[in-house]
């Protein structure tokens, strides 16, 4: 069976991910932002959501379920919040979401750091990361600390290298942007901010990505790099060089960036 995903823009910057194959009726949506773009494409691929799949509350990647959810009733799945939408069934640690439609399942991981409650699905090689793990960059800290988003990355990253990486925005420009003050030297940041740039004056997606890419170039996840460590500390001396000390300076530097 030929798994599609499609990438359907949503808000400033948001994508909407839609699981789909030939044979079937049925697709899955991950984190509808928007309800009029992805009912749009659902009429045109003439499609209908066996289940939507949601990484946290915001409102960027919930504001679409309603619509989708009172014209195709589809089962609902997401993290244990009470700030998710009705009828949303809860997801922990470990879990399977089983898509019988689709024969897909997907396994849960907690993330917390952008939101104290934040998942992310991993199955059939891709990873759905929400606003935890973005292609050079990472997810604001709003409701973690430094240290649960170091967790979260090392956790992600010890995923197979070749999990595909679906990420809630395209952010990957301003991302390479600021990794390449990071980490000036980096090759193979230096050819991935190329062909971001490319992709992006072609109003291209510039994902998915994958896990062993970003190993490679996301400053986030590469925190115990010597050179790494040395631009934190170029921006905050007074810093220790563990890992989730170095991940809290350049988040702060990337976040006044
Ligand atoms: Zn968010
Ligand atoms: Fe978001």
């Amino acid at each position: 069976m030929q798994i599609e995903i499609n990438a359907v823009p949503a808000l400033n910057d948001n994508y909407i991910w839609v699981i789909h194959t030939a044979a079937h009726d049925h697709c899955v949506v991950i984190d509808p932002g928007e309800a009029a773009p992805i009912i749009r494409w659902l009429e045109q691929h003439h499609k209908r959501p066996a289940a939507i799949l949601l990484t946290h509350h915001h409102y960027d990647h919930v504001n679409g379920v309603e619509a989708l959810n009172n014209q195709f009733n589809p089962k609902i799945w997401g993290p244990v919040d009470e700030r998710m939408p009705e009828d949303t069934q809860p997801l922990s640690e470990g879990d399977h979401v089983d898509i019988p439609e689709l024969e897909l399942n997907f396994e849960v991981l907690e993330v917390p750091a952008h939101t104290r409650s934040h998942i992310a699905f991993f199955g059939h090689q891709m990873l759905f990361c929400g606003d935890t793990l973005f292609s050079a960059g990472c997810g604001r800290l709003f409701e973690g600390t430094p240290a649960q988003m170091l967790a979260a990355l090392d956790k992600l990253g010890a995923l197979p290298g070749d999990t595909r990486v679906y990420c809630g925005h395209e952010y990957s420009q301003s991302n390479c942007e600021f990794a390449l003050q990071v980490e000036p030297e980096n090759s193979a940041l230096q050819t991935r901010a190329e062909q971001v740039k490319k992709l992006r004056e072609h109003d291209r997606v510039t994902l998915p990505t994958t896990i062993a890419e970003e190993r490679r170039y996301n400053p986030f996840m590469r925190t115990r790099e010597t050179d790494v460590i040395a631009a934190a500390k170029s921006i905050e001396p007074e810093i220790e060089s563990a890992p989730e000390a170095v991940l809290g300076a350049i988040r702060r530097w990337k976040d006044a960036h």
